[in-house]
């Protein structure tokens, strides 16, 4: 298997802790990272996730409508010019056309948002995950972020390219994915997605503050699920928003 992989830090956002862990850390205010990762596969570029859409949190009139200070009480994410995703790339010699297809995990606004940096390109979601944001089941769904984009809607799991798979984690949201990426290097690696904000969400099996319609089960059991996962593959977990883990992450492979 040839696969690379790098996370690419898209913004950071401060907020409770009880977001990350339900019932757990009220008070706590945690810096969160905000990533996309780019695989590369011998068939093609995956992004997994885009992260926020910088246009909402910078232009003064969408700001103010989208992170009005009641629901975001420690503040909007920031995100920098250079953090964007066509910067990344670029960054990376690459650009937005160099992507084959957008994986998106689940459609909150800090994981699809930045779907409008790449037009055209081929985006695949879930179906229980689209119906869940087209219905605004929860606030984190920004319907401009994915409405009247063309998505290619999936049913469960499946092989998105060779050595790379879509795993099914739902209870965050109704139609979550994480993914296994096997390496060309190294063991592979199980992008938990917000099935698994933080380390201590898998090591203590800890729901995300956030559960679909309350289903604190089901996203305990797609937690044990990708535990179960990583031990009969020999994947190292990731979780997603967890700014340590990622500082050492990133300063363990190079990545800057
Ligand atoms: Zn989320």
């Amino acid at each position: 298997m040839s696969n690379r992989l790098r996370a690419l830090l898209t913004g950071r956002h401060r907020y409770d802790k009880t977001l990350s862990t339900r019932g757990r850390g009220a008070g706590v205010v945690i810096e969160a990272p905000i990533l996309a990762y780019l695989i590369e596969t011998p068939n093609g570029r995956i992004l997994y996730d885009v992260g926020c859409d910088y246009q909402k949190l910078h232009d003064p009139a969408q700001r103010a409508r989208y992170f009005a200070p009641d629901a975001f009480t420690y503040g909007a994410p920031t995100m920098t010019e250079d953090e964007r995703l066509p910067a990344q790339l670029k960054a990376l010699g690459l650009q937005p056309a160099d992507i084959d297809l957008v994986f998106i995990g689940h459609l909150h606004f800090d994981h699809a948002g930045g779907l409008c940096e790449l037009p055209g390109c081929e985006v695949h979601v879930q179906a229980d995950e689209l119906a869940a944001a087209t219905a605004q089941e929860d606030s984190a769904y920004f319907a401009a972020d994915f409405a009247g984009r063309a998505l290619r809607t999936q049913q469960g799991e499946y092989e998105v390219a060779p050595g790379v798979r879509a795993i099914a984690s739902p209870g965050h949201t109704a139609g979550h994915m994480s993914l296994l990426v096997e390496l060309a290097a190294g063991p592979p690696v199980l992008l938990c997605g917000d099935a698994a904000d933080l380390q201590e969400n898998l090591e203590y099996e800890i729901a995300p503050g956030l559960c679909w319609r309350e289903r604190e089960d089901l996203a305990l059991a797609s937690i044990r699920k990708l535990k179960s996962l990583a031990h009969e593959t020999g994947a190292q977990l990731w979780p997603n928003h967890d700014l340590a883990f990622w500082a050492g992450t990133m300063a363990a492979r190079g990545w800057h």
